[in-house]
């Protein structure tokens, strides 16, 4: 390259702002569908299970908990966030969020039931 024309190139980049952010004390502007932590809209499930059924890793448990009334058991730790029950849902009673700082250091703590009393070994949770 010759020197003019890296001279215009460093002084083009070195002006540009970087593309890195300094996470965590700077957080990504995630885009809309962006698949995060699931939730669970308890009011919407038919108790259908084809969620339970197309899930990859079987990472979602649909328990029956009263008529009519169903909770969702997600293991955190299996699911690949690839969203095949948000698609198989169509009651649309599951959905993605933008939660994505989801590490822990007990696995216990990815298990997490939606819409459902507190069981001893999981946690429950609201989105
Ligand atoms: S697919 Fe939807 S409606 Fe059917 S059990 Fe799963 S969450 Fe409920
Ligand atoms: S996002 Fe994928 S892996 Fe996670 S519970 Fe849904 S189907 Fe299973």
């Amino acid at each position: 390259m010759r020197p003019g024309k890296m001279l215009r190139e460093v002084l083009r980049t070195g002006l540009k702002k970087p593309v890195t952010v300094l996470y965590p004390k700077e957080k990504l502007d995630l885009p809309e569908h962006f698949r995060g932590k699931l939730k669970f809209n308890p009011e919407k499930c038919i108790g259908c299970k084809l969620c339970m059924k197309d899930c990859p890793t079987n990472a979602i448990v649909i328990n029956q908990v009263g008529e009519k009334q169903f909770e969702a058991a997600i293991d955190l730790g299996k699911c690949i966030y690839c969203a095949q029950c948000v698609d198989s849902c169509l009651k649309k009673a599951l959905e993605y969020t933008k939660e994505v700082e989801l590490a822990q250091l007990d696995a216990q703590k990815l298990k997490v039931v939606f819409g459902a009393e507190i069981k001893s070994d999981t946690k429950k949770t609201s989105l």
